[in-house]
């Protein structure tokens, strides 16, 4: 399936900064045929010398015509990451492959109340979501817990501050947590996911996404709280390429 989808030339049209790690970047690509919000694509860089490297990004917006967005955070010392996030510039050209993935998606159709537990960069697909629940004007219950470093590791922080009726948002952090937060720093919890997220009885649909040990364990988390093992779609952002 994957290796039937063409690469197609993506040029750099802008970039923005969510923290001092990571970059949104927004990409032209021609004849893009649209995407499901959750789905993700693969980057393909080429050298001078023909060398290639290809890593997974998950789309961090719902479609718009031809526009891809990714946002990428840095690895010290990583192939490709820090290419994106610091090398190119608007005009610059990369190849993209894609859409992927059928599972780890969610549909405006949908009714049933979701819960997004996100880790990190996990959070990217996650925001696919909420933003294609905004776009859409869909009346699907959201719930995000979203766990995350500190306070200056949040992606999108100025616009999951605004209203958006109908999203409640938990923000879980790990290593320093900001005066008056409602917990102290550390891993999710048990008592996290059953306050930030909705009771197993309503049937919610989750999607847990981010490092492979986050989302093991807040998808065991997600089981002893009674959700049903189907309704519990997981995207691990281990390392990629080949
Ligand atoms: C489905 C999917 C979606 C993804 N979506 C995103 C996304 O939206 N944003 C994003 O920033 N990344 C995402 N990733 C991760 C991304 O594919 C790369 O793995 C990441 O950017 C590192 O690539 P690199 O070439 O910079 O590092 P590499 O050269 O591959 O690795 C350098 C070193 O870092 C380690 N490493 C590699 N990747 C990771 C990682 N993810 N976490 C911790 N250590 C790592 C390697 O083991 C190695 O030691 C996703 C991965 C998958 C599988």
């Amino acid at each position: 399936m994957r290796g039937r989808l063409p690469w197609r030339a993506a040029r750099l049209r802008e970039v923005r900064a969510e923290t001092a790690t990571a970059r949104t970047l927004v990409f032209e690509v021609p004849g893009w045929p649209g995407h499901l919000a959750g789905q993700h694509v693969d980057v393909r860089l080429t050298a001078e010398d023909g060398y290639t490297a290809q890593r997974s990004y998950s789309l961090a917006a719902p479609p718009d015509g031809e526009l891809v967005t990714l946002t990428v955070e840095t690895v010290p010392d990583g192939e490709v990451s820090p290419y994106l996030t610091g090398v190119m510039e608007p005009g610059d050209q990369v190849e993209i492959r894609g859409p992927v993935g059928g599972w780890f998606v969610w549909r405006p159709a949908g009714k049933a109340p979701v819960l997004l537990v996100g880790g990190g960069s996990g959070i990217v697909p996650l925001m696919a979501m909420i933003r294609e629940r905004r776009r859409t004007g869909s009346r699907a219950p959201f719930r995000l817990v979203y766990s995350l470093r500190d306070p200056e590791s949040r992606y999108y922080a100025e616009e999951l501050r605004r209203p958006d009726p109908g999203l409640d948002v938990a923000y879980l952090y790990t290593r320093a947590a900001p005066d008056g937060a409602s917990r102290p720093a550390g891993r999710v919890t048990l008592a996290d996911l059953a306050e930030g997220g909705w009771p197993a009885g309503f049937e919610a649909d989750c999607y847990v996404c981010g490092p492979t040990g986050f989302v093991e364990a807040a998808a065991d988390l997600l089981l002893t709280l009674g959700h049903a093992p189907e309704r519990i779609r997981t995207e691990r952002f281990g390392p990629t390429g080949g």
